[in-house]
């Protein structure tokens, strides 16, 4: 039977599509792809014209059978999104979930995903993190959501429509302290790329004061709440105080 392969793709910069990927792409029988036009484009872009089939949020239930079909006749598969890493926040889990279940070969084509992207230039802690997603898009929804994080001890990364940011912004203030210290990533490999570091407070003065913040794809990563660290810190100032004390 053939292999599924799961490739990633660029999230911005054409030449962040990896040989292997390149070399996937050409050979497969069909790509399954989130938007079969934005990837006829990038397939043009590297001269290849691998036959494409739509596979997205509301039909890929539905594709399953026929793609498992495929595979088990011994045809390859490559599956991609639109931009980054199939299944992070992008379609594919279900697909992947039936071949595996299926006994059939998925294998990985690794590369770009906006939040490993982020979280690298971020200047935040990397070594334990986790990854949020889109927040819910209804506020009352979305500060509870916040409300369950607020004590969480890693560094936090959340991918964020334009059109909410200082709404979500506004939130993780109010939720986590305007003082917690965050970074704003957008247009990762772009023209127009822009990292602030900054604490939650003084971005939404940053991306209040500058509506050009306010534009295109966006990362938000946010520090953890280092309640220890917190903790730490005060025991250190109260020794130091009755130390002090003593000795004067
Ligand atoms: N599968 C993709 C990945 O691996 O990152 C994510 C797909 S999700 C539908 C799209 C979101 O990813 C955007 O709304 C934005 O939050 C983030 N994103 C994608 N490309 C980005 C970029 N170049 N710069 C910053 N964020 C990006």
């Amino acid at each position: 039977s053939g292999t599924l392969w799961v490739v990633a793709t660029p999230i911005g910069n054409l030449d962040d599509l990896s040989a292997r990927a390149r070399a996937v792409l050409g050979s497969v029988a069909v790509i399954a792809a989130e938007d079969t036009r934005h990837t006829r484009h990038l397939l043009q872009h590297f001269g290849m014209a691998t036959p494409l089939l739509a596979l997205h949020e509301h039909n890929e239930a539905g594709m399953i059978e026929a793609l498992l079909a495929r595979l088990a006749g011994g045809e390859d598969l490559a599956l991609v999104s639109d931009a980054g890493t199939p299944l992070i926040s992008d379609p594919g889990f279900r697909l992947v979930r039936a071949a595996r279940a299926a006994g059939l070969r998925v294998a990985p084509v690794p590369g770009p995903a906006a939040l490993i992207a982020a979280l690298c230039v971020a200047g935040l802690p990397s070594e334990r993190f986790v990854f949020e997603g889109f927040l819910p898009a209804k506020a009352a929804a979305r500060q509870q959501r916040l409300a369950e994080l607020a004590g969480e001890a890693r560094t936090l990364v959340f991918y964020e429509a334009p059109h909410r940011l200082e709404a979500t912004l506004t939130d993780l203030a109010a939720a986590f302290g305007s003082d917690r210290q965050a970074a704003l990533a957008r247009e990762l490999t772009k023209l127009h790329e822009t990292v602030i570091s900054a604490t939650l407070g003084d971005l939404i003065a940053r991306v209040a004061a500058d509506a050009d913040q306010r534009r295109g794809e966006i990362v938000l990563i946010v520090g953890g709440n280092d309640a220890q660290a917190a903790q730490a810190l005060a025991e250190g100032r109260r020794l130091y105080a009755l130390l002090r004390g003593e000795l004067a």
